[in-house]
């Protein structure tokens, strides 16, 4: 792979599906950390929207038969209707990241709301699993100012990716999913994907899978890879604040 590259996030906010709002370059530079973005030659694996007992077995399977760890960003909600997937995911070696209660975009509820439901969400996943999380992504990438005082309240720190499979879109294809991911991951990037279809118009978390079986078997069989937690040589603040 090229030496670290300012990596291409989009622009924009979509109306459907788990789209994003952007990291655009200025922010990359400013804030590499909040980006996705380590000094280190290590790309950090993430999956949002889960956990789902139709999919996200397969996607720990996946990893199991790869000996690779990830890090999967779940909402409150679903961890709570299925705390057995959650002990498995914790169990096998994976880092738990909030994702939200609901998968509600942080501009949609009034502040409190939000850091009721960021606490809701922690404290749940902490007592299924006994650990302290540390990561929240927003659903649909939309960071809002409100969203970042809620990080702040609750010790949580906010974190985007640097490439991604748009597996919703409605020609995605396995295919096409590891060409979108490979066309912006550089050594030190995030990766985006999903392990459950359920908030995705026209996903098929299938593809995704598929995807992450040919990532992991070509591409990238021989990156140093894993979870958030191992993104960041000296702990996640390494690359600056926030
Ligand atoms: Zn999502």
């Amino acid at each position: 792979m090229s030496p670290l590259t300012a990596v291409g996030v989009g622009a924009a906010i979509a109306t459907a599906g788990p789209a994003l709002t952007a990291v655009g370059p200025l922010r990359r530079r400013c804030n590499p950390r909040l980006s996705g973005v380590s000094s280190r030659e290590h790309i950090a694996l993430t999956f949002d929207d889960g956990p789902d007992p139709a999919s996200t077995p397969a996607f720990l399977d996946l990893l199991a038969e790869h000996e690779r760890h990830a890090t999967f960003f779940v909402l409150g909600e679903q961890a709570v209707a299925h705390p057995g997937l959650i002990r498995r995911i914790r169990q096998e070696g994976h880092e738990l990241a909030i994702h939200g209660w609901t998968h509600r975009c942080t501009l949609a509820a009034p502040p409190t709301r939000l850091v009721r439901d960021l606490r809701d969400a922690r404290d749940a996943l902490e007592d299924i699993c006994g650990t302290v999380l540390t990561w929240f992504r927003p659903p649909y990438g939309v960071l809002s100012g409100e969203a970042l005082l809620a990080c702040r309240a609750l010790d949580l720190r906010p974190v985007l990716w640097t490439a991604w499979g748009r597996e919703w879109e409605r020609d995605a294809s396995p295919a096409t999913v590891v060409a979108t991911v490979l066309r912006t991951l550089r050594p030190g990037g995030t990766i985006l994907l999903h392990d459950t279809d359920r908030h995705a118009p026209h996903g098929d978390w299938r593809r995704t899978l598929e995807a992450t079986e040919q990532l992991l078997a070509g591409p990238l069989a021989s990156a140093n890879l894993g979870p958030l937690g191992d993104h960041w040589r000296d702990g996640p603040c390494e690359d600056g604040s926030m």
